[in-house]
C-alpha cells in the first residue's frame, strides 16, 4: 500500500521551445523553389488545435488524419485512443505544444523530421481539482514545404521535461488498453481494460463508498481552508506488469522488483489549460490511483472489507494531494499515517489486526525492541516487508493518538498543515497537541507501548 513515492516537482514547463535555426548554412538548398522545408511551432500549434477540437467534437476522421503517414499499427492504436478518450467525462481535454527537438529544418530536399513534445492537458470532471497533463513525444515529418505534417510515431515524452523530473504520466489507461471500460459513480471514475470490466463493476460500489466516507470525514472534521480533491480516478488492473507500468513508463519503477505495493496514488502536477503560463494555485491538481486486483484484498472471499480498506487508504492520499505546498512532500509518517487512519477508522477488525501484527513484530527474535522514535522519511520504506508494515502502523498510531486525545479536527488540521509546509512540524504539533516534537514523540511512544504491551 505504498505511497507513490514520486517527488513533488516544480512548475515551469509551459515555455515554448525554439526551432533551431540553420540560417548560416551556405550549402545549396534542394527544397521546392529553393525554400527549406521547416516544421514550425505555428504549424504544430495549429495541428494540435485541430486535434483537440476533433477530440471534443467526436470527429474521428480529423483526429486520425495526422497519422496517415505512419504504420497501420500506429493508426489502429490512435483510433483506440480516440475511442477510449471519448468515454471519459472530461471538463478539459486539449493538446498543447511544448517544444521541437531535432532536424526541424531541412535544406537538402529529404523533408524535415522532428521530435515534438506534446502535452495532453486534461481534467476529469468531478475528480481533478485542476487540469493535469500527460506528456507525449511525437515524431513528426514534413515531406515538402507544401505537405501537411504527418505523425509517424507516438510514445512517452523524454523524461527530462524541464521542471518535471522523471515523470511523463504515461501510459494512461487510455493508452495502455486497446479497449478501455469506464465505470463512473458520483465520486469515482473507474478505468479498466474492457476484459476486466465485470471485476471493475463488482468492486466499484466499495470504492465509491470509500470515496464518500473520506469526503464526508474531511468535510465534517477537516480544516475549511485549502483545496482538496473533489473526486477520484481509479484504475483497476490484475496483470502486475501492466499495473507497474501504468503512468510510470520510463521512471524505473516499472522494472523495480522491490515494488510490492498493492495500490498507488500517483501525483499529477497542476498544469494551466489553454496554454496559459498563468500560475495555477495548487502544485498537484490531480492524482491517479492504480490498484492491483490480483492482490488478496480483492481476491479473498470477503473482498468487500479488503477493497474498502485499500480504497480508504489510497483515496485518502489523493484527497489531500492538492494541499501539497511548494516545499515538497510531507513527512512520510504523516502521509502514510493519515491514509492508514482513514482506512482503520472504518474497520475495527483490521485495526485490531494491525496492532497485533505490530506487537508480534517487536516480539520477534531478530528485531530490536521498539525504540520510541517516529519513523523518518529516509528509512520509512524498507525492503523488509515486516519493517515496512511496522512503519505504516507507527504512523497510523501517530495520527490516531492525536485524534483520540485532542480530537479529529486537530488531527486532520495537523495533516493539512504538514502537507502545506513539511518544515513546520514542531509548530504544527504544538498547535495540535500543545507539545513540541520531542515531547510529542515521548507521549506517542507511551501510547504505542500501551497498545503492544
Ligand atoms: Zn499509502
Amino acid at each position: 500500500m505504498a505511497f507513490g513515492g514520486i517527488a513533488v516537482l516544480a512548475l515551469g514547463l509551459m515555455v515554448f521551445g525554439i526551432v533551431r535555426a540553420v540560417s548560416d548554412d551556405k550549402l545549396p538548398v534542394a527544397g521546392k523553389g529553393g525554400e527549406a522545408t521547416a516544421i514550425t511551432q505555428a504549424e504544430m500549434s495549429n495541428l494540435l488545435k485541430q486535434h483537440s477540437k476533433a477530440l471534443t467534437g467526436g470527429d474521428k476522421g480529423t483526429y486520425l488524419a495526422p497519422f496517415d503517414g505512419g504504420s497501420s499499427a500506429l493508426k489502429t492504436k490512435q483510433a483506440s485512443l480516440f475511442a477510449n478518450l471519448r468515454k471519459v467525462p472530461f471538463a478539459v481535454s486539449e493538446y498543447q505544444f511544448l517544444n521541437i527537438d531535432g532536424r526541424a529544418v531541412d535544406h537538402y530536399g529529404a523533408g524535415a523530421s522532428a521530435s515534438v513534445d506534446v502535452a495532453f492537458v486534461h481534467q476529469v470532471k468531478g475528480a481533478d481539482a485542476t487540469p493535469v497533463a500527460e506528456w507525449y513525444r511525437w515524431t513528426v515529418e514534413k515531406k515538402t514545404e507544401d505537405s501537411d505534417l504527418k505523425v509517424t510515431a507516438v510514445g512517452p515524452a523524454t523524461p527530462k521535461l524541464a521542471g518535471f523530473g522523471k515523470m511523463t504520466n504515461y501510459p494512461a489507461p487510455w493508452d495502455a488498453y486497446d479497449s478501455m471500460a469506464v465505470t463512473a459513480k458520483p465520486h469515482t471514475v473507474i478505468l479498466s481494460d474492457a476484459s476486466q470490466a465485470a471485476d471493475a463493476r463488482r468492486y466499484a460500489p466499495y470504492i465509491e463508498k470509500a470515496a464518500k466516507d473520506n469526503l464526508e470525514r474531511w468535510q465534517a472534521h477537516g480544516p475549511k481552508d485549502g483545496r482538496t480533491m473533489p473526486g477520484f480516478v481509479v484504475t483497476l488492473e490484475k496483470n502486475r506488469k501492466v499495473y507497474k507500468n501504468m503512468y510510470r513508463a520510463g521512471t524505473g519503477d516499472e522494472d523495480d522488483e522491490s515494488i510490492s505495493e498493492a495500490g498507488v496514488s500517483v501525483q499529477m502536477p497542476a498544469v494551466p489549460a489553454g496554454g496559459s503560463k498563468a500560475k495555477v494555485d495548487v502544485q498537484n491538481g490531480g492524482a491517479r490511483i492504480v490498484m492491483d486486483t490480483a492482490e488478496s484484498r480483492f481476491t479473498r472471499p470477503d473482498y468487500a472489507s479488503g477493497v474498502l480498506e485499500i480504497s480508504h487508504h489510497e483515496l485518502a492520499h489523493t484527497l489531500v494531494e492538492p494541499l501539497t505546498g511548494p516545499d515538497g512532500q510531507a513527512q512520510l509518517w504523516v502521509v502514510e499515517g493519515f491514509a492508514e487512519y482513514m482506512a482503520m477508522r472504518n474497520d475495527s477488525a483490521a485495526a485490531a489486526r494491525e496492532v497485533r501484527t505490530l506487537k508480534a513484530y517487536y516480539g520477534g527474535r531478530f528485531v530490536d525492541p521498539f525504540d520510541g522514535k517516529l519513523p523518518t522519511s529516509e528509512n520509512f520504506h524498507s525492503t523488509i516487508d515486516e519493517e515496512n508494515s511496522a512503519h505504516y502502523t507507527l504512523g497510523w498510531l501517530g495520527i490516531r493518538f492525536i485524534a483520540e486525545k485532542y480530537g479529529e479536527d486537530k488531527a486532520l488540521t495537523f495533516v493539512a498543515e504538514q502537507y502545506k509546509n513539511p518544515k513546520g512540524m514542531d509548530a504544527q504539533l504544538t498547535k495540535a497537541t500543545g507539545m513540541g516534537t520531542d515531547e510529542f514523540q515521548d507521549a506517542w511512544a507511551d501510547y504505542v507501548r500501551k497498545q503492544i504491551s
